[in-house]
């Protein structure tokens, strides 16, 4: 069986519009050879979701880098309400930490915890219905870091508390003890032990795909100004010519359309 796992921000989705348009047509042909796509994202459950539907997906999906993983209902074996595989830390536990963390290294910050839904929507250019959805967060913030000579001891201090950092296309993130790949293999380990052996592509973008993108069979760059940071980290990965959903429908299709 084969799976694709791909990142949402900058990978399917136009980094600055939010377009998928140009994935089509490799959406489709995953839709007809049926090959499961497990969208992999730091977005929140609730938006998701919306991202889901637009798509007409409904396979599992991983939100806020690998707080929770989720199985829909009849996917999997999940019945009723189907299945959350929860790896997070509560939200105010981050938000506390990032504060005591801002507090101590002198740098400040702003998170998604601190900003309104007008804010938000403004700072990721998206309507206020999503940015709404963007500020239900359960395992993860977002946030900027205000005093750039000041970044290093605060990624120390949280460091210190426990905590993990990572960064997305926009913003630095605080999470638990958790990555996009641990929660990617929870849901491999439920389709091996349904379907057998599987064999999977991995798509992304940023710094918190490296971990995933490791993991796979086949990793997937997506072409943006970091690809060479990206390309360093997972040097066996194919890089894109073009970026987001136009990068991703070419690998798609030259990866899916040539085996059986
Ligand atoms: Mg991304």
């Amino acid at each position: 069986m084969r799976i694709v796992i791909s990142d949402l921000d900058g990978t399917l989705l136009d980094h600055d519009t939010y377009a998928w348009s140009e994935a089509v047509q490799a959406l489709d042909l995953l839709k007809k050879k049926g090959i499961p796509l497990i969208l992999c994202t730091s977005k929140t459950a609730a938006e998701t979701r919306e991202w889901r539907q637009q798509m007409d997906l409904v396979h599992p999906y991983v939100v806020e880098n690998g707080g929770a993983a989720i199985v829909p209902p009849g996917q999997l074996g999940a019945s009723g309400d189907g299945q959350q595989i929860v790896l997070g830390t509560p939200y105010p536990q981050l938000v506390a930490a990032l504060r005591a963390a801002s507090l101590e290294s002198g740098c400040r910050v702003e998170g998604f915890a601190d900003w309104s839904v007008e804010r938000i929507a403004e700072v990721c250019q998206m309507p206020l219905e999503r940015a709404a959805l963007a500020k239900q967060r359960e395992y993860d913030e977002p946030f900027v870091v205000l005093d750039a000579e000041r970044e290093r001891p605060l990624i120390q201090a949280i460091g210190a508390r426990g905590f993990r950092t990572t960064r997305g296309g926009r913003f630095h993130h605080i999470l638990g003890e958790n990555d996009k790949a641990a929660a990617v293999q929870r849901l491999l380990a439920l389709y091996q032990s349904q379907h057998g052996p599987v064999e999977t592509i991995g798509l992304g973008d940023g710094l918190n795909d490296v971990e995933f993108l490791r993991m796979v069979d086949q990793p997937v760059l997506i072409r943006s100004a970091r690809v060479e940071t990206l390309r360093a980290a997972v040097p066996h990965g194919l890089v894109t010519s073009q970026s987001g959903p136009a990068g991703w429908n070419e690998a798609i299709l030259q990866l899916v359309a040539i085996s059986a």
